[in-house]
């Protein structure tokens, strides 16, 4: 019996339900149809397949989806499968001790729903929490990793509300390969190795609460490397207990115990006011209450296909949105216009509209549940169009600010002469996460970004379960920044509150045109999200590449009003002095790797699926071949 075999038999095998995984599975991207050609073999004549895609940033947990698909399971239940996997083989970027989000696209009842499993604010959190005893901030790299910035987790109950609704499977039925992975082992990847290797499992050698981490992927003091021998038997056992009792293993008795004490370290800092102000208020009450959301998606229109996206306690929807809608005016893809990929006005028209969207992310995004955010100001043709006119595609604006996009609303705000305090705070989120993307055979779609804030969250793993905890509450606003004085106002949309969720930037994205979902896609990197998600969108349609060239194309972001932006390599070196010379910050120090996008694609007949994996990381996609897979798509 080969290993997957293994894996099905252990978990499934009392429940009869038979299913046997080739015992090699090539590794392959597919490449997807260009939207504008969808309903045609792509341009390299690769056809697609119906049998379902699962496409992510580790191999052995896109197996691990490829896995459940084949033996029976839905799309809600491979992403329960791929979610758990991750956990085990991309532990620094994911896992039960953090959060997430997921766009669900029902196939039969033509209906998309979005399930948040964003961690939440203790009970005795507040907006003043990460401020030390003289009212200063404390810096980042402290308050991250401590107990302060630790958020209730919720991929647990996510999954669990997931499962229950549209899933066909139990928990102990999508945790079988995870289980395996972790209690048999995996190989170390390249790109584990060296997130092993970073600063952010540093923290306080001697200190037992950091050792754990270490302990696992340093065992003895050495860093793992490429191709060793991964096993984890404690995340196996946390793993098991959910499998066995359900989500309310995690959320009360011994795990939840062992979570409220981990919370209680904190990095050691001189003052003991100081010292206890770090340590998280996480309470057994706050995880025992923890509840995920179902919530609507945001809506809008780009160029004649409907842009599907995450909502708050997301930034990310609404800034895609408006990016896309702020450029819909000019001909991108028209290069006798002086248009066309990576030219000098498609690129300053992206960055100068990410500018103006990030500049009112920043003062009107957050919770919906406790703030209102005029999301449907911020995306009114009216207030675009105001927004837009500000963008000449010859130059750049000096300086942005945001405006007020309530008096937009449907309830006519009365605005008068409100003035805006702006934010400018810097941007801390961190440059982990994953995203994957599944579609199976009847249609049904998932596109899931998951994510414990940074590299290894924390750094703080709960000893004898194995699994990190999240620094997710680091997405607020450090500072409190509510300020109700009409001339200096500012709606404290991202500041801390009990119960509150972080605003984030992670944005699981479906493209349709009329009713049929074309595409699934996300991405990780903190605010670059957005603009990884912009960037890929904009290929596709305005472009007109295949899913994987339109993953593979370089990147451009610019995550705030008047900071500078980023770029990746293929751009024309001349193109980008020119933009330069119009006064955009494109130095060679800009030059990074932005995003890691796995993305599904089907056809316009609703038949042929492809998959696309991100080469940024390692990206990979398992796809499922049906007997019809070479007959006509005619039948
Ligand atoms: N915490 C970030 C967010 O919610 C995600 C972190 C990342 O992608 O690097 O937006």
């Amino acid at each position: 019996m080969n290993k997957q075999e293994n894996i099905a038999s252990r978990r499934h095998g009392a429940r009869g339900i038979l299913y046997t995984v080739a015992a090699a599975v090539a590794t392959v991207a597919l490449l997807g149809p260009a939207l504008a050609t969808a309903g045609d073999k792509t341009s390299l004549g690769i056809p697609g397949v119906r049998g379902g895609v699962v496409a992510t940033s580790e191999p052995a947990a896109a197996r691990a989806g490829r896995a459940i698909l084949e033996a029976g399971g839905n799309a809600i239940d491979a992403a329960a499968a791929v979610a758990f996997a991750l956990n085990v083989v991309e532990p620094q970027s994911s896992g039960v001790g953090g959060g997430g989000f997921m766009i669900i696209y029902l196939a039969k009842q033509k209906e998309t729903v979005v399930v948040d499993s964003r961690e939440r604010t203790p009970a005795a959190g507040d907006a003043n929490m990460f401020l030390d005893s003289n009212g200063d901030p404390f810096g980042f790299s402290i308050r991250s990793t401590s107990g302060i910035g630790v958020g209730v987790p919720g991929m647990v109950r996510g999954l669990e509300l997931a499962l229950d609704r549209w899933g066909t499977m139990s928990f102990d039925e999508v945790l079988g390969p995870a289980i395996d992975l972790a209690e048999k082992g995996f190989r170390v990847s390249k790109r584990l190795e060296e997130s092993i290797l970073s600063s952010r499992l540093d923290s306080e050698p001697g200190n037992p609460a950091y050792e754990v981490a270490r302990d696992v992927f340093r065992p003895g003091g050495v860093p793992l490397q490429q191709n060793d021998l991964l096993v984890q038997p404690e995340l196996a056992a946390t793993l098991e207990k959910i499998a066995d009792e359900g989500a309310d293993a995690f959320y009360t008795g011994p795990i939840a115990t062992a979570i409220v004490e981990t919370q209680k370290n904190a990095r050691t800092v001189a003052d003991p006011n100081d010292q206890a102000r770090l340590r998280g208020r996480m309470v057994l009450q706050d995880l025992s209450d923890y509840e995920a959301a179902i919530r609507d998606p945001v809506v809008g229109d780009y160029r004649g296909f409907r842009i599907v996206s995450m909502p708050p306690p997301s930034s990310g929807g609404l800034t895609v949105i408006q990016i896309l809608k702020l450029i819909e005016r000019f001909p991108i893809g028209d290069e006798e216009a002086g248009y066309g990929f990576g030219s000098k006005r498609t690129l300053n028209v992206m960055m100068e509209a990410m500018r103006l969207a990030f500049a009112d992310r920043a003062v009107w995004m957050g919770d919906d549940d406790f703030v209102d955010v005029p999301s449907e100001g911020l995306l009114d043709d009216d207030y675009i169009a105001l927004r837009s006119a500000l963008i000449d595609p010859d130059a750049r604006q000096n300086n942005v600010e945001a405006d007020d996009p309530r008096p937009f609303e449907m309830a006519q705000f009365d605005a008068d002469e409100v003035q805006l305090a702006m934010a400018g705070l810097p941007d801390e989120e961190g440059l982990n996460t994953t995203h994957f993307s599944i579609v199976d055979r009847e249609g049904n779609i998932v596109t899931y970004t998951n994510t414990i804030e940074s590299a290894w969250g924390t750094g703080l793993m709960v000893p004898g379960w194995g699994f990190l905890l999240n620094n997710e509450l680091t997405d607020f606003n450090r500072v409190p920044t509510f300020n109700p004085d009409p001339d200096n106002f500012n709606p404290g949309a991202n500041d801390a509150a009990a119960f509150k969720r972080p605003r984030s930037s992670m944005s699981p994205t479906l493209i349709f045109k009329g009713k049929k979902p074309l595409v699934a896609l996300g991405s990780p990197g903190g605010s670059t999200i957005i603009n990884s998600v912009t960037n890929v969108t904009m290929g596709l349609i305005d472009h007109v590449r295949n899913a994987q060239e339109a993953v593979d194309l370089p990147r451009i972001s610019q995550t705030s009003a008047n900071g500078s932006p980023s770029w990746e390599a293929g751009f024309d070196e001349d193109v980008i002095d020119e933009l330069e010379g119009l006064g955009h910050n494109l130095s060679d120090s800009r030059l990074s790797v932005i995003g890691s996008v796995q993305l599904v694609a089907i056809d316009r007949k609703g038949k042929r699926q492809y998959g696309a994996g991100d080469r940024r990381r390692i990206g990979a996609v398992e796809s499922l071949r049906r007997s019809n897979d070479n007959d006509d798509d005619e039948d």
